[in-house]
């Protein structure tokens, strides 16, 4: 697809113009594209991800209809675009336990790998055994040590692996047990996250060593801080909220003020969370250097 409008898959509802998009329907398909586009960004359900209203000027790979799951006894291998609240379902039918955090928030499995997503104590890594990654040249198999995994951090980050698919080792449970722990997830999540009905992009800093972005924000004043079309969430000052005109940029200059602030209060630099694709607009770029998003 040509001249693609984005904004309405990002989870911002923010982003315009794509050049070129593909959505492979099978993995055999990804790869003959990534094969045949070298360069493509490769994105999965957009939650963490903000793309300028400006546009990006070249290709893009969504692998959110990528989504086949083979469950054998204990063992779940999905493809990448399937999305995480879907995998939580099928391993609940399945009497499996080990995905009851991921029922609470969009991202796709190839994303959630990427990012090393977590919450409720759980986190992506903990029942990996293995994952399937194309590396530029070929598809080999990953260990979970060889991924390295660490807080919002993995391996793709560092040397450009697509995931293609993971195979995890979940544990037999019963299903009112998985069920009652996934309902307590999102009674929990209602109270301390904005849900997508509040177009947002999860957490906009990751937390400094023993600290707390959402804490240090508060306590520097950011709940009051809004900018164009969008303002800090009332209820937790490191989401940011989109009141339906905001743009890319006014997101990043509320970043540099909010980050400005707890930087002047506690010399503490926070680093973005959120990660962002674009790169036609002079003052973006700058924002992005200053603020040091990937
Ligand atoms: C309401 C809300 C709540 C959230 N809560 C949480 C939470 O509790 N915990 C948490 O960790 N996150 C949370 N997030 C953030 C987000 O959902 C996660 O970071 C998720 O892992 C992103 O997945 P995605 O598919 O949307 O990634 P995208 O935004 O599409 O991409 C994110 C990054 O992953 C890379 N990527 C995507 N797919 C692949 C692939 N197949 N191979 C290699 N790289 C890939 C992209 O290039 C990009 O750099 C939340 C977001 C929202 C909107």
């Amino acid at each position: 697809m040509l001249d693609y409008d984005i904004s309405k898959l990002t989870s911002f509802k923010i982003g315009g113009e794509i050049k070129k998009v593909y959505m492979p329907e099978s993995v055999e398909e990804f790869v003959q594209i990534l094969q045949k586009e070298p360069e493509a960004v490769v994105l999965g359900n957009l939650s963490n991800t903000l793309i300028s209203s400006y546009g990006y000027d070249g290709t893009v790979i969504i692998t959110t209809k990528m989504e086949n799951v083979d469950i054998t006894g204990t063992k779940i291998t999905a493809e990448c675009g399937i999305k995480g609240p879907k995998l939580s379902k099928i391993a609940l039918e399945n009497h499996l336990s080990g995905f009851e955090f991921m029922i609470g928030f969009p991202g796709s499995l190839g994303g959630n790998i990427f990012m090393n997503a977590s919450a409720n104590n759980q986190c992506i890594s903990d029942k990996i055994i293995s994952i399937k990654c194309f590396d530029g040249q070929s598809t080999k198999d990953f260990s979970k040590e060889e991924m390295e995994f660490s807080y919002r951090h993995s391996i793709c980050m560092d040397k450009k692996l697509i995931v293609l698919s993971a195979m995890f080792e979940l544990e037999a449970a019963d299903e009112i047990s998985i069920k009652n722990k996934m309902d307590e997830i999102l009674a929990f999540r209602k109270s301390h996250q904005p849900s997508l009905a509040l177009p947002n992009c999860g957490s906009v800093f990751k937390n400094p060593e023993n600290n707390s972005a959402g804490k240090l924000l508060e306590s520097a004043g950011a709940k009051n801080m809004a900018q164009g079309g969008v303002h800090v969430w009332e209820n937790h000052a490191n989401f940011i909220i989109n009141d339906g005109t905001g743009t890319s940029l006014d997101v990043l200059r509320l970043m540099h003020k909010m980050s400005e602030e707890v930087e002047k209060k506690y010399q503490i630099k926070l680093i973005p969370e959120i990660r962002y694709l674009g790169g036609n607009n002079k003052e973006e770029v700058e924002l992005c250097k200053k603020l040091k998003i990937k």
